[in-house]
C-alpha cells in the first residue's frame, strides 16, 4: 500500500532524513520509534506532504501512486491522514462545519456529492458517542480552548470521520496521560480493516500496550536502525536506546 524508497530529506540547512526505505501493506499497523530528534516527525510530514521539508531524494508510492508529486489536499483526497502531535486551533471555523468541508473535499476528490446534511449529523452523533465527546463542541471553534485530551479526541474524531485508508499519527513525546493513550489506541484500533494502514509514531513503549503493532522500526539518525516485530518494542522498553551507541561504535 505504501513504499517508501531511499528517502532523503531535509530543512534548509540539515538534511533529516538519510534514506529510510520502509513497505507497509494493507491492513498493517506500523510503529516508528526512536529517541528524540531521530527524525520520527520529519518523516511523518513528510509522508503528509507538509512543505516545510525539501525532499532531495527517493520516492514515495501510495496504491502505486507518486506521493512526492502531490499537494497536501491531493494526499488527504487519496485518504492520506495525518493526526498531529499538537493540533492546530482554527479560530472562527466551527468544528462541525471543519468535519463537514473535509469530508467534503475528499468525496469530491472521488467524484463523489457532498455528504447531505442528516447522513453527516447521524454520522456524527454515532461518532461523539463512540468517543465520548460532548455534542456543544462541534459549535465550538476548532481545538480553541480544548484541554489536551480533548484536542486529543477531536483528532481521532476527525480520522474517524474521514476513514482514511492511511492514519499517521504523531505521539512523540507529548506525554499523553493514560486516558489520552486509551483514547488514541481505541480510535486506532477501530479503524483497523484489511483495506487500511496505519503507521504510529511514538517515543514510549506504553501506547503500545494498547496499540499491537505488526511491526516496529527504530529510526535514529534519520535512518531505520532495526525493524522487528512487537517484541521490538518490549525490549526497547527495557534496554532504551543504548544499543544505538554500540551500532554507531561499530
Ligand atoms: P523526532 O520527532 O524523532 O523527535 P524530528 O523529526 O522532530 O525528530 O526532528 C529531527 C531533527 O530535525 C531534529 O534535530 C530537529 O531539531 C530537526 N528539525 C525538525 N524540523 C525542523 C525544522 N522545521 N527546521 C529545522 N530543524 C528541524
Ligand atoms: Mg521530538
Ligand atoms: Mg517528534
Amino acid at each position: 500500500m505504501l513504499e517508501i524508497k531511499n528517502l532523503h530529506a531535509r530543512t534548509a540547512d540539515t538534511e533529516i532524513l538519510k534514506g529510510i526505505n520502509l513497505r507497509i501493506a494493507a491492513g498493517e499497523v506500523h510503529a516508528i520509534m526512536g529517541p528524540n530528534g531521530s527524525g520520527k516527525s520529519t518523516l511523518a510530514h513528510v509522508i503528509a506532504g507538509r512543505d516545510d521539508y525539501e525532499v532531495i531524494e527517493g520516492e514515495i508510492t501510495f496504491e502505486g501512486k507518486d506521493l512526492l508529486g502531490m499537494e497536501i489536499e491531493e494526499r488527504a483526497g487519496e485518504g492520506v491522514f495525518m493526526a498531529y502531535q499538537y493540533p492546530v486551533e482554527i479560530p472562527g471555523v466551527s468544528n462541525k462545519y471543519f468535519l463537514r468541508t473535509a469530508m467534503n473535499s475528499v468525496r469530491e476528490h472521488r467524484g463523489q456529492p457532498p455528504i447531505k446534511r442528516p447522513e453527516f449529523l447521524e454520522l456524527l452523533k454515532e461518532n461523539l458517542s463512540r468517543l465520548g465527546m460532548d455534542k456543544a463542541m462541534m459549535d465550538r471553534s476548532v481545538n480553541e480552548g480544548f484541554s489536551g485530551g480533548e484536542k486529543k479526541r477531536n483528532e481521532i474524531l476527525q480520522m474517524a470521520m474521514l476513514q482514511p485508508k492511511l492514519a499517521v499519527l504523531d505521539e512523540t513525546d507529548s506525554g499523553l496521560d493514560i486516558d489520552a493513550l486509551k483514547i488514541v489506541a481505541d480510535g486506532v484500533n477501530a479503524l483497523r480493516s484489511p483495506e487500511r494502514a496505519t503507521i504510529v509514531v511514538t517515543h514510549y513503549q506504553r501506547l503500545l500496550d494498547y496499540i499491537v503493532p505488526d511491526r516496529v522500526h527504530v529510526l535514529s539518525g534519520g535512518k531505520i536502525v532495526r525493524s522487528g516485530d512487537k517484541s521490538l518494542a518490549l525490549e526497547l522498553e527495557q534496554n532504551g536506546y543504548g544499543f544505538l551507541q554500540e551500532l554507531a561504535a561499530t
